[in-house]
């Protein structure tokens, strides 16, 4: 028996019309809509959240959004609150996507406010860390790693931490078709779960999820979702296709 349930994710950034997702979704949710095994998650565009929330009605697929702003309301032209997504049943929400590090200068401390407005509004953060090509050169991943964690989870108590996700996504994997190797991630993923250890005690730690993410793909899955820390996957490209979305979901449900 697994001790944390497997969890794909779909990230589809900046793609598909709620037209289109509606398609996309219908695909998924026909296969997958009652498989109770793995966790499921699709974060569209939140221009699509309302047209793929109504299609996972009914089914175990859970809604998640891509980014939120940390106040509760206001005058921020052009960015979304926590309520706002609980409002169309979004349960996740990926937070310090390193896209949004970079092209939008997003800090550690603005990120951990996302984080405390999530989980004050019962949203699940799927909070991404992760290394750049020169950090892991230069032998500097873990250091990156531990500061992006530790900074990004600041006053997160014991009593919720189970509700976080972490997602490690070596920024030079993603989207490059350079996937980490088993052992590159297992190395990470084991470091991420210590440090979760010392920051909430190590029954908490067991029970949260780290997800890796960086160019997986059907032929890949398998290899790292069968690694002792890695509890599932958050997927970009690979998400964009019903098949090879759903091919991910059946290498997450095939490990024992
Ligand atoms: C991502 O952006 O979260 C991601 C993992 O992308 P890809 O799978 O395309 O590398």
């Amino acid at each position: 028996m697994l001790l944390r349930k497997k969890l794909i994710a779909g990230n589809w950034k900046m793609n598909r019309t709620s037209a289109d997702a509606v398609q996309l979704v219908k695909d998924i949710v026909v296969v997958s809509g009652k498989e109770h095994n793995v966790d499921i998650v699709v974060c569209p565009p939140f221009t699509a959240l309302e047209s793929v929330a109504r299609l996972l009605e009914g089914s175990v697929i859970k809604l998640g959004a891509q980014n939120m702003h940390p106040e509760a309301s206001g005058a921020y032209t052009g960015e979304i609150a926590a309520d706002m997504l609980r409002a169309l049943f979004a349960s996740y929400v990926i937070l310090g996507h390193s896209e949004r590090r970079s092209y939008f200068k997003e800090t550690n401390a603005f990120i951990n406010q996302k984080v405390l407005a999530a989980l004050k509004s019962q949203l699940k953060p799927i909070l991404c860390v992760g290394e750049t090509l020169q950090e892991r050169e230069t032998r500097a991943t873990l250091k990156i790693v531990q500061a992006q964690l530790e900074q990004g989870l600041q006053g997160v108590s014991r009593e919720i931490a189970t509700n976080v996700v972490i997602a490690y996504e070596p920024v030079w994997a993603i989207g490059t078709g350079k996937v980490a190797t088993t052992a590159q991630a297992q190395e990470v993923h084991a470091f991420i779960r210590s440090l979760l250890a010392t920051l909430f005690g190590d029954t908490v730690a067991q029970k949260i999820r780290i997800l890796y993410g960086g160019s997986m793909k059907p032929a890949n899955a398998s290899e790292l979702l069968a690694q002792r820390d890695i509890d599932g996957g958050l997927i970009g490209g690979a998400s964009l296709e019903a098949r090879s979305f759903l091919d991910l979901i059946q290498a997450a449900a095939a490990v024992k």
